[in-house]
């Protein structure tokens, strides 16, 4: 057998392309090992409950992308406004932590913003640029002086990554870390307001279903889409793959959003060298706990950001907060992230953690509140960005493009994106193929 496009994985990457050689009536065939697609916007309904695999906001940098996705999904996305704090020193205070000091001790005010205004007056006379420091903590330092970095940035993204920062490079940051201006960051040590900083300000999401609408969407109506079938090997040289299934498939092009070092772990023919280099490649993984609760909802906030140690989460949140549809009536939910690297944690001391921390937050009263739970691990959830990551992936894509084969999406790609990163490389994965020009340009 022999598809003239084969698409391994489908997530949002895969069936994007999909849905776009569908489109153009080329034939393809996507295979996906698990019998569900959708990759990471998968939703699991429990009791009444709608969980995501943590909160999955849908946001648009590109009005074509924006369009695309609407004409699929039609008016089931509502837009919804963030409320993100952060918790730290007893309170709560507005994100961003480097924006919006106040609330906080007066003395950590006056350091955080003495700090910031000492940084950006050294960038001013001296000329210095962050976007060169070579790694994240100085750059956190060059750009938020001591105070901010001491109290957040580094606490909060070393909880996260699990990483020395000082081994991080910039190069994820890009929209992810909003750098306010001076201003801004006096403003907000004066003013507590909700803060429409940063990328996410307002998100979509649908009423029901959860995300998982989205992939279901661009899913619908697909022929040639393969569940719960896997691709076990791939010949480079002969263009061929073996499938979890036994069948062995030949292919003139092969799109996969499999995660890169997956997919050089499968492949055969590749110069030793480039294979070993794949071992570089870090991701940090996260384990998800996610509790339905009877009674009123417990907290405003869309998510919370964990920056101190006593907190073994790094971040909490409550979907129902901002679309009270996720919960049956008179029922909340509740969020909390846990990272890793290695092996999987013990969801059990995990969850014993988090219910006694959002006991002493004041988010459960007792675990009699909790009907729901499900726990949900995503291993490799975020890319390490190191030193060796940008060459490594540079030069496997390089290979493998030349080989036929267009490896995309967040983990194709090995990168830190969004659904709609994932989405857009999918259908431009599509249009190299179709030879029309790159959507959305
Ligand atoms: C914690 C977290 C929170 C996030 N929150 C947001 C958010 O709020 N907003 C946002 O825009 N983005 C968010 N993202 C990013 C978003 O989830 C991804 O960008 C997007 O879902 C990636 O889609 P993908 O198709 O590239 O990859 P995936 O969803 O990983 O899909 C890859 C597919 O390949 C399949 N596969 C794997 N191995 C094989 C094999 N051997 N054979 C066949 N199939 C295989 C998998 O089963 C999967 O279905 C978040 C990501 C994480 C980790």
């Amino acid at each position: 057998m022999k598809a003239e496009t084969l698409i391994a994985g489908g997530g949002l990457a895969g069936l994007s392309c999909a849905r776009e050689l569908h489109r153009a009536s080329r034939p393809y065939l996507l295979v996906e090992k698990e019998k569900e697609p959708g990759g990471l916007c998968r939703t699991v309904f429990d009791k009444g409950f709608t969980y995501d695999y943590t909160g999955h906001f849908l946001h648009f940098q590109n009005d074509r992308m924006k369009k695309w996705v609407l004409q699929l999904v039609g008016n089931r996305l509502k837009t919804r406004r963030r409320h993100a704090v952060i918790y730290s020193q007893g309170t709560y205070t507005e994100y961003p932590y480097q924006e919006n000091n106040a609330g906080l001790p007066s003395g950590a005010v006056r350091e955080n913003v003495l700090g910031y205004l000492e940084a950006a007056l050294h960038r001013r006379f001296s000329g210095m640029d962050p976007s060169r420091a070579a790694d994240f903590k100085t750059w956190c330092l060059q750009a938020f002086g001591p105070g901010l970095s001491r109290r957040f940035m580094f606490p909060y993204n070393e909880k996260l990554w699990k990483f020395p920062l000082s081994k991080l490079t910039t190069h994820w940051m890009g929209r992810f870390v909003p750098s306010p201006r001076v201003l801004e960051v006096l403003r907000g040590a004066f003013t507590r307001q909700s803060s429409a900083s940063g990328y996410n300000a307002t998100f979509l999401y649908p009423d029901q279903g959860g995300i998982s609408i989205l992939p279901r969407a661009i899913a619908q109506g697909l022929p040639g889409l393969w569940r719960g079938v896997g691709l076990k090997k791939l010949d480079l040289a002969r263009r061929k793959v073996l499938l979890t299934s036994g069948l062995e498939i030949g292919f003139d092009r092969l799109v996969s959003s499999l995660p890169l070092p997956q997919l050089v772990a499968l492949t055969s023919g590749l110069p030793t060298a480039l294979a070993r280099s794949a071992r570089n490649l870090k991701a940090t993984s996260i384990y998800n706990i996610n509790l339905g609760l009877k009674g009123r909802q417990p907290v405003p906030y869309s998510w919370v950001y964990f920056p101190e140690k006593e907190f073994g989460f790094h971040r909490a949140g409550s979907v129902s907060a901002c679309v009270p549809s996720v919960a049956p009536r008179g029922h909340a939910s509740v969020y909390v992230e846990f990272s890793y690297r290695g092996t999987r944690p013990d969801g059990r001391a995990l969850g014993r953690h988090a219910v006694q921390k959002l006991k002493q937050l004041g988010w459960i009263k007792g675990e009699s509140q909790v009907v729901s739970r499900v726990d949900l691990n995503l291993p490799g959830a975020y890319v390490v960005y190191d030193s060796q990551r940008d060459e490594t992936v540079a030069a496997l894509l390089d290979h493998f493009r030349k080989k036929g084969v267009d490896s995309v999406g967040r983990y194709g790609r090995w990168e830190y994106g969004s659904m709609e990163s994932a989405m857009k490389q999918g259908i431009e994965a599509a249009h190299q193929i179709l030879g029309s020009k790159s959507f959305p340009g």
